[in-house]
């Protein structure tokens, strides 16, 4: 088994309030250890604009563009620009704009509590009953809403660890996620796939992706956790999108 890429890590550019950094590792430093286990492909990926705490600002796009050249050049490691946005409204809203958009090669779309919300009405009905963690029938329907129309309007590669913080159908997820080529995530730090889930998503041919969601330069490329709740239930190695192969980004024509 040879994991081709990770798709999910941060950088100081997550930014941290008072100086409480929130990820560790430079684009280089992640590059790096990419090299060192043997992973050829990369995605830089910080929280999106409008995360309170950790977003990373819009100024620092082109920058962090710069710095993934410069990053290639040194490591020969593909590294790829993404964000992992986030979903701020009951409407499938999420924070990025058609601008924004054009300047990423992949995209991630995830729920994060410090998020705001696309306005106060937004605020009551969608962020904060995921806040307070109700998973009451109708938060988990008007969730898996706000995602499927979320798929249909951004190209959406990855949905990042699916049903943390926000309860969703995930039969319903899975089968949009297959008509739009969305991948869900096996991700380093939450799973929250059930058995019956996952017997499900994969009778769909729903695509995977192992990926660390590191937070430093260290824990670049450890998918191991999403590798070994693949094998407790048996997803087949095809199914998950970064093994043996690259995955298929809608932005990025590297590939
Ligand atoms: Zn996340
Ligand atoms: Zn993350």
């Amino acid at each position: 088994m040879v994991i081709f890429g990770d798709y999910h890590t941060h950088t100081l550019y997550s930014g941290g309030p008072f100086n409480v950094k929130h990820a560790t590792g430079t684009i280089l430093e992640n590059a790096m250890s990419a090299k060192e286990k043997g992973l050829k492909q990369i995605a830089i990926t910080e929280h999106g604009f409008s995360h309170k705490l950790y977003g990373v600002k819009r100024k620092n796009i082109d920058k962090m563009r710069q710095e993934i050249e410069e990053a290639k050049q040194k490591t020969g490691i593909d590294i790829l620009l993404g964000v992992e946005a986030n979903f701020i409204s009951s409407e499938g809203d999420v924070d990025l704009t058609e601008e924004d958009i054009k300047k990423l090669d992949f995209i991630i779309v995830g729920f994060h509590n410090f998020a705001r919300a696309k306005n106060i009405k937004e605020f009551f009905k969608f962020r904060l009953p995921n806040m307070l963690n109700l998973h009451r029938k109708k938060d988990v329907r008007r969730n898996t809403l706000a995602i499927m129309k979320a798929m249909d309007k951004y190209p959406i590669d990855l949905i990042s660890h699916p049903g943390a913080h926000m309860p969703i159908d995930f039969e319903t997820v899975g089968k949009h996620a297959v008509k739009t080529n969305t991948h869900l995530e096996l991700n380093g730090k939450r799973i929250c796939y059930k058995k019956e889930d996952v017997k499900k998503l994969l009778s769909l041919g729903v695509k995977f992706m192992a990926n660390s969601d590191a937070h430093s330069a260290k824990r670049v490329g450890e998918v191991n956790k999403g590798i070994n709740f693949a094998v407790k239930y048996d997803i087949p190695y095809e199914s998950i999108a970064n093994l043996e192969q690259f995955p298929k980004f809608k932005n990025y024509k590297g590939n």
